[in-house]
């Protein structure tokens, strides 16, 4: 016999698990229950290409054995099981990423009483959910297509012991030591009949295969009238039962499923407890004839964008699960919808290989991502507080199609939503956007950063608020890579003398703006040659004094009140996005930026008057580094060398002073 730690966060898990509050005990079973019926699609899915397991598959079932006197509960399974490596591998560690993060919110929500379900789920721990009714846990696996078993035991006390072990066929059973039974709530002894026959109701009733029981019957001895007959003993007899109905969810009518049928079964898929915000169906006859049932999310999954993350869409040919996580059937951009796939013409040999290339498969994704975009926009329509919901926690993600799938741009650009400067809450779509366009206004203008407020605050928008243009507020890492690609939107004509119209997407950040009609334009055009000159020489000044920091200084249209702001080229990646491309491992170059004055501002004035007075006077270098210094900070960005800057700062007090 061996005896072994679990792997720390492991053991966290399970530390939590055992010392929480946990309002509904009851889950543990479906999560066994769930495990078994994962394991028995394994074994039939490996049977379909490996001849020799196929004996195995049967009389493929789930078998729970209660003994009241040992107080156990076994949940005994005959499909895939574990080897002892992978026994050692999927329960005594966590592989997921984000471990640790989700250590931490367990921990943290600890100190309230309750556990939030919807976090175990996530985090794939549904086998230590054992022990929130066990205080030891046994459990012996037999792989298929191979000899020995193993037996593994723990008392969840952050060691399990291994041993060797026998087992008649493949498969594995999970016996649980209860702990004490709760006097005053029968419905708890996990020992009885009645308790287990309603979890399984509840929680597991379409599971694909049959949940048996022995169950005891008590008959009466009746006469020949039918009668029971006085003072006879009664008979106990016991008969191996199925409780569970075992019916297809998305085979039944999509009007007789009641939405708890649907969320035990999205959980069921989804390992999120969370309810599902919403479900259709797809239904396809004629050539290729296949049935999906979808899910949208709730809540965003903590691994929304891990990529080694779990994506939602199982196949299923012609009732037999093929595989979870089937990444051909729907775009990386719809990552976020889970469910069901089950088609009639796929071949039950197909590979991962084969997915790729099926003519069948590309027909299935076309009509999902279809369906999908159909359900958002009657979302959108029809149930707005569900919509809103939604975009919240999705709407990044769906973003990403904006340059991942050129052919449903146009549909996806009517459905993403901004936070803009017209509405301090309240995002808009681009076609309100549009509607509400400046004469003379030829560009969608945008801003990109870090936040909503750190870009509402940056003097970038100073002009064009004082000017009322309004300039929609992107702060998703997504944003600063579809307005990197430069797409364009059409906004539908309304009436039938009117055209479509089509608008590029301008950064307020970036380049040159002129902003108003064609009159105002020219006028500001002459009154910024005549600064121009006024400034030649103090701009050739400052230029040469930050030479290292920026690749021009010149005057700006775009500020108002501050004094400086830095913009980049048009071409130029904005410092989010060179940043963002750091982070993920790029070796990008940092490109320089571009400082702009504003001549209005009396800084500005005083630095010119002193610099025409005297040239060479030190100061002016000085002024030009603190005045750089400001712009970076004006963006919620870091001066270069903070420490110089901070003193700089300092002696300027003193002088203030005297
Ligand atoms: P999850 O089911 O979310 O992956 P669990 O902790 O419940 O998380 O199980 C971890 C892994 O252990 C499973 O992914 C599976 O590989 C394996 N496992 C659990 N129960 C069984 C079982 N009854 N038969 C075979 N493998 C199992």
């Amino acid at each position: 016999m061996e005896t072994r730690e679990f792997q720390a966060e492991a053991a966290q898990v399970l530390d939590l698990m055992i010392h929480s509050v946990y309002s509904n005990k009851d889950i543990f079973l479906r999560e066994l229950i769930s495990n078994s019926s994962d394991a028995l699609d394994k074994l039939r899915f490996e049977a379909l290409t490996n001849k020799e397991l196929e004996p195995q598959t049967k009389d493929l079932h789930i078998l729970l054995e209660a003994d009241a006197e040992a107080r156990t509960l076994t949940v005994h399974d005959n499909g895939i099981g574990m080897s002892r490596e992978e026994v050692i591998q999927f329960i005594g560690t966590i592989a997921k990423s984000g471990t640790k993060e989700f250590v931490n919110l367990l921990k943290e929500a600890k100190k309230s009483t309750d556990l939030p379900p919807e976090l175990i789920g996530q985090f794939g721990v549904g086998f230590y959910s054992s022990f929130i009714v066990a205080d030891k846990v046994t459990l012996v696996s037999r792989k298929a297509g191979e000899e020995g078993a193993t037996r593994w035991e723990s008392t969840g006390d952050g060691k399990y012991t291994l041993d060797d072990a026998e087992r008649e066929n493949c498969g594995t059973s999970v016996t649980l030591h209860l702990k004490p039974a709760d006097e005053d709530d029968a419905m708890q002894d996990y020992t009885k009949e009645w308790p287990i026959r309603e979890i399984v109701k509840k929680y597991s009733d379409f599971v694909a295969y049959p949940i048996r029981m022995n169950v005891e019957k008590t008959e009466y001895p009746k006469d020949a009238d039918g009668k029971i007959k006085e003072g006879a003993e009664p008979i106990k007899t016991v008969e191996l039962e199925t409780l569970n109905s075992m019916k297809a969810i998305w085979l039944r009518d999509p009007k007789e499923v009641k939405d708890e049928e649907h969320h035990e079964f999205y959980r069921h898929i989804s390992h999120d407890w969370n309810e599902p915000l919403h479900q259709y169906t797809l239904k396809a006859e004629g050539t290729f004839e296949f049935r999906a049932l979808l899910y949208l999310p709730s809540k965003a999954p903590f691994d929304l964008f891990y990529r080694d993350a779990q994506r939602g869409v199982q196949l299923y040919i012609k009732r037999i699960f093929i595989m979870s996580d089937c990444k051909e059937l729907i775009p990386e951009y719809l990552r976020f919808v889970r469910g069901v796939v089950d088609s009639e013409d796929l071949s039950l040999n197909v590979s991962r290989e084969i997915l790729q290339q099926d003519r069948h498969i590309r027909v299935i994704r076309k009509r999902l991502i279809a369906k999908t975009f159909e359900t958002l926009h009657e979302l959108r329509e029809n149930e707005p507080e569900k919509w809103a919901g939604f975009w919240k926690e999705f709407g990044r993600v769906l973003k990403e199609g904006l340059f991942a799938d050129p052919e449903n741009r146009d549909k996806l650009f009517e459905l993403v939503e901004f936070p803009s400067t017209h509405d301090p809450v309240k995002t808009t779509t681009l076609a309100d956007y549009v509607s509400r366009m400046k004469e003379g206004q030829t560009a969608i203008y945008y801003m990109t950063g870090e936040s909503r407020g750190q870009i509402e605050n940056s003097p970038h928008l100073e002009a064009f608020k004082a000017k009322g243009f309004e300039v929609l507020l992107l702060s998703d890492n997504v944003d600063e890579v579809w307005t990197q690609t430069f797409l364009q939107y059409t906004a539908k004509a309304e009436g039938e003398d009117q055209k479509d119209k089509t608008y590029s997407f301008k950064s307020i950040g970036k380049g040159e703006v002129e902003l108003g009609g064609a009159e105002e334009k020219k006028k500001s055009e002459e009154e910024r040659k005549e600064k121009e000159t006024q400034y030649k020489d103090l701009l050739a000044a400052m230029k040469q004094a930050l030479d290292e920091r920026v690749k021009e200084v010149r005057l700006s249209s775009r500020l108002t009140d501050s004094p400086v702001c830095l913009v980049s080229d048009e071409a130029d990646l904005t410092p989010q996005l060179e940043q963002m491309l750091r982070e993920a491992g790029q070796d990008v170059p940092k490109s320089k930026r571009i400082l702009e004055l504003n001549p209005g501002h009396p800084i500005l004035e005083r630095l010119k008057a002193r610099h025409a007075l005297k040239p060479d006077d030190p100061s002016i270098a000085e002024y030009a580094e603190l005045l750089y210094g400001q712009a970076c900070l004006a963006e919620g960005r870091q001066p270069d060398d903070p420490a110089s800057f901070s003193k700089k700062i300092a002696e300027l007090m003193v002088k203030a002073m005297g």
